[in-house]
Formats: structure tokens, C-alpha cells, sequence
């Protein structure tokens, strides 16, 4: 209760504070539908294992979760593959940009971890082995709804279309995957499905919902087990924020997953479960805003993973 309290009045305080800061940075802009968002707003959601929830901002607004989808895509690829999975794909931070080409070349066409670009296509390609996009995309989205209690959550069509039409980076990294045999499915059913998966929409109320069950929440193991949890973790700390993932570490300290819609998952292991989102990204195309306020949350609240 006391913890709630706290809380309650640290992000009590955030607004004033964020109107003091001039730069927003830029929502993504090689996602048309994502471009004209307008960067000057924000939203925090933290559910406590005590089960109460403050919020601050818009927290009932919805957002492109882009990337963070990435975590849900891994924890069932996870649970259908096993250890198989880490033979298509790697779990060490890339130090490279989300979309790296070069990279995923240099290691010939095996993507360093299950976050970046080429490592969720890859996640996304195992959903699929053997099934249509549809049922893949069907499980995912009732995994999502079934994590964060709600039956109300959707893709946004429109964003998927937009990025089907610009996503020349991702079809490239795609083709050099089925070129050296990473995965097996036409590039761009694998696709297809990966756009629409990043175009979940949630609230940061949903997000923050959702990602109890990597903080806290005790699941069925059927569902995530607890090593599965902690290794998600793992990766979310090391490799959760591209190559801003050591400066985010050092900076705060625990597990989180950026998107390029601007949200930010924020992980206080046994504790909290936070959803934080600021559709205006840095250069490393993390929301410039939403690690800011990751920062305060964790130093007001004294939350680290190192003790
Ligand atoms: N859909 C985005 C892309 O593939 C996801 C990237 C992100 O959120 O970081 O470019």
C-alpha cells in the first residue's frame, strides 16, 4: 500500500515535470501512419503485485506496440520450439541498429537475438512453420488478450498496410534469411505476418496488464514457465532496447522492450509490471521521453535489478 502511495504521487508530479522538456524527439517516420502522431504526449500504466494500478497521462489510449510484441512472439516460440528455437536464432546483444543488414550478414544470416529486426522475423517465421499467417497471427493475439485479461485488443490493419508498403529494409533482411536457409517460408507470408503482429494496438493500461505475467503474475507453466520468464528477462535487459540496451541498463536497471510506436514495457521484477509510452523516439529509435520517465519511475522508487 505504502509502495502505491508512493507511486501515486511520483507520477502525480510527471506532468509538471515533462512540460518543462522542449525536445520530444520524432515519432518514427518510415512508418507513415506512425509519422503524424504528434510527439508531445504521454502515458504511464504500473501494476503492482499488490494489485493495484496508477497511472498517469493518457493511459487508456492506444498505441502501435510495434516491437514490444516481440516479447509475446518469443515467449510462445519458446514454449512451441524449445531449444530448437536458439539454433535459428542467437541471444546476444547486437550492438548494431534494430534493422541492421550488415550485421545479420556478418553472422551469416543467423540474427544475433530475438529482438532485433531479423531475430522476430525469424520468431515470427517459427509461429508460422506449417500453418497459415492467420492462425499464427490468431494464437498471438489470444495469447496477448489472455496475458492482459482482456478480450479488447486488436490489430491496427492500417498500420500493417503502411509498413507492408515501406518496410524495404525488413523484406531485404527477410531474403537473406530464406536465401541462407534461416527460415523456410516465402519471405512474404513471414512478413506479412511480422507487420501485423508489430501492429497490435494497445493501451498502456493493456500493456501494463499484459506484462504481469513476466513480472510477477504466477502462470500456468503451459503457458510461461518460470525459467521461460527469467530468460525473457534475460534477454530483455540485454538486448530489450536495441543498441541503447547498455546505456538503459546503466541508466535504470531493469528489464524492459522499446517499440518504435513509442512504447517502452518496463519490467521490476517480483514487483511491478509498467507500461510507459511517448510516441517521440531518439536516434537509437527508442521513445526519447518514455526512458526519461523510466529513469525517474525506477530512481524515485529505488528499483534495480543490482541490488
Ligand atoms: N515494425 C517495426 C519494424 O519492423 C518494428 C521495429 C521496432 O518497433 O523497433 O521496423
Amino acid at each position: 500500500l505504502e509502495e502505491s502511495a508512493k507511486l501515486a504521487t511520483v507520477l502525480e508530479r510527471l506532468g509538471d515535470r515533462l512540460a518543462a522538456y522542449d525536445d520530444w524527439g520524432q515519432p518514427a517516420q518510415y512508418i507513415p501512419s506512425l509519422a503524424r502522431i504528434p510527439a508531445r504526449q504521454f502515458a504511464v500504466a504500473a501494476c503492482l503485485r499488490s494489485g493495484q494500478t496508477v497511472t498517469a497521462g493518457s493511459p487508456e489510449k492506444r498505441f502501435s506496440i510495434q516491437s514490444i510484441s516481440k516479447v509475446f512472439t518469443l515467449c510462445l516460440a519458446m514454449g512451441r520450439h524449445g531449444e530448437q528455437l536458439w539454433s535459428w536464432v542467437g541471444r546476444e546483444p547486437s550492438g548494431t541498429s534494430f534493422d541492421s543488414l550488415s550485421i545479420l550478414e556478418a553472422h551469416g544470416g543467423k540474427p544475433r537475438n530475438p529482438f532485433d529486426n531479423a531475430g522476430a522475423i525469424v520468431t515470427t517465421a517459427s509461429l508460422l512453420s506449417g500453418r497459415e499467417p492467420k492462425a499464427a497471427l490468431t494464437e498471438l493475439l489470444d495469447f496477448v488478450r489472455y496475458l492482459a485479461d482482456d478480450e479488447g485488443i486488436y490489430i491496427d490493419n492500417e498500420v500493417a498496410q503502411s509498413e507492408a508498403k515501406t518496410g524495404f529494409t525488413n523484406v531485404a533482411l527477410a531474403n537473406l534469411m530464406r536465401a541462407k536457409g534461416t527460415i523456410l517460408e516465402p519471405p512474404e507470408l513471414v512478413l506479412g505476418t511480422y507487420f501485423h503482429q508489430c501492429a497490435i494496438e494497445m493501451s498502456a493500461s493493456q500493456l501494463a496488464q499484459a506484462g504481469r505475467a513476466l513480472a510477477f503474475l504466477p502462470l500456468a507453466p503451459s503457458a510461461i514457465s518460470v525459467s521461460q520468464r527469467r530468460r525473457v528477462n534475460a534477454l530483455m535487459v540485454t538486448c530489450g532496447l536495441y543498441d541503447q540496451s547498455g546505456d538503459f541498463a546503466f541508466q535504470v536497471g531493469l528489464p524492459a522492450k522499446s517499440g518504435v510506436g513509442g512504447g517502452l514495457l518496463l519490467l521490476v521484477p517480483n514487483q511491478a509490471s509498467i507500461a510507459i509510452w511517448a510516441p517521440g523516439l531518439n536516434a537509437k529509435g527508442n521513445s526519447k521521453v518514455g526512458i526519461r520517465i523510466a529513469a525517474h519511475i525506477a530512481e524515485e522508487m529505488n528499483w534495480s535489478l543490482y541490488s
